[in-house]
């Protein structure tokens, strides 16, 4: 059997997002390290466009087009997947854990009665045996699993584990017109896109996470400010959404994104652990809060104890200072 490795790429708005991209640069290091292929597997309506920018990225290109794929959907992209990975048999099926990825790879690896890991956010090659590193007990503990058997494993990876490193490949492509049976029982009839966020929340550098502890939507809107500087998103726990504050699209945690940035700040956030589960592998996580007994403190870098109506006008200050001085 080979060990090739397939990636799914995920498209937005006819853009490949970034997640994707991150996951073709890992796959090509494993890849060489276990000589075998890296496919990208590009499907969707109209994506033919974005096949230049996958070609450094990876040895091979598989592209699917209808019509019925412009919108994503289990059952369709579901079909289409589960026929191509019938015929290519890869040896590891890499998605990202986006909302999308959280639908499609469970349900794939079900129908091929095949294994998953979900969340994963590392992978390296050890000798000949693959090893896959996940938080699990909601992030308190980070597990190392290994992998040996002839199935495909499906693998979703949280964004921005992995940095993107454009190659210089001339990737193959193959087009594959494979025939889609339309489940009529369900339709799409409209998108609503909702707010025009800058950046992807999941994709985002720099996060600013707003809590309970920020009083009021209205006072949202330094926070906003300070991800404006820092080209940056600003999230929500889940108290502040239900609370209508904010939107879902904003919402961190269990219930909401898994977001792994460089930089989180969290202001007014208690750090239950419903919460923390979706942002505790960001690369720095600072904290500011007015209880020096908050459980977020466990999972911080740096914590201010102070109040944040106190700290944010002097951080935005500060930033804005840095900025344009570099
Ligand atoms: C099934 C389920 C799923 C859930 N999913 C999620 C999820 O996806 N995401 C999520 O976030 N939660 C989720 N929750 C809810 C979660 O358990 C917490 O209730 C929630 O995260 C608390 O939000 P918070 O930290 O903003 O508010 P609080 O817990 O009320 O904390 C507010 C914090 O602000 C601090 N503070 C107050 N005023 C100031 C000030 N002036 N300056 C500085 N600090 C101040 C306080 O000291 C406190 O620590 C879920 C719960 C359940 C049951």
């Amino acid at each position: 059997m080979t060990k090739d490795i397939y990636v799914f790429i995920e498209t937005k708005d006819q853009n490949v997002r970034k997640a994707s991209l991150e996951l073709l640069s890992k796959g090509k290091e494993i890849a060489e390290k276990l000589s075998s292929q890296l496919y990208a597997v590009l499907i969707g309506h109209n994506v033919s466009g974005l096949i230049e920018e996958l070609k450094p990225f990876s040895d091979k290109i598989i592209v699917a087009e209808a019509e019925i794929l412009e919108h994503f959907r289990w059952d369709t992209y579901g079909e289409v997947l589960e026929k191509l990975l019938k015929k290519y048999s890869p040896y590891l099926f890499f998605g990202a854990s986006t909302t999308t990825g959280k639908d499609l790879f469970p349900r794939l690896s079900a129908r091929l009665k095949s294994h998953i890991i979900s969340d994963a956010v590392d992978i390296q090659i050890d000798g000949a045996e693959i090893k896959v590193k996940k938080p699990i007990f909601g992030g308190k503990v980070l597990s190392w699993l290994s992998y040996d058997d002839d199935r495909t494993l499906f693998i979703t990876f949280r964004p921005n584990s992995f940095a993107v490193i454009k190659g210089s490949y001339q990737a193959e492509i193959f087009i594959e017109n494979i025939e889609i049976t339309r489940d009529e029982r369900m339709n799409v009839l409209s998108i609503d896109k909702g707010g025009s966020k800058k950046v992807d929340l999941q994709e985002a550098d720099f996060i600013i996470c707003g809590g309970r502890g920020m009083k009021g939507p209205e006072h949202f809107q330094i926070l906003e400010e300070i991800a404006d500087i820092m080209n940056g998103r600003v999230g929500a726990s889940r108290a502040v959404v239900d609370s209508k504050w904010r939107e879902y699209d904003d919402q961190i945690g269990k219930s909401g994104k898994t977001i792994s940035p460089k930089l989180y700040i969290g202001c007014g956030v208690s750090g239950a652990l419903h919460h923390t589960m979706g942002m505790d592998t960001s690369k720095i996580i600072v904290v500011i809060n007015k209880d020096q007994n908050a459980p977020i403190f466990q999972y911080a870098d740096y914590g201010i104890v102070d109040d944040l109506f106190t700290i944010l006008p002097i951080l935005k200050e500060k930033l804005k200072q840095a900025k344009n001085e570099t």
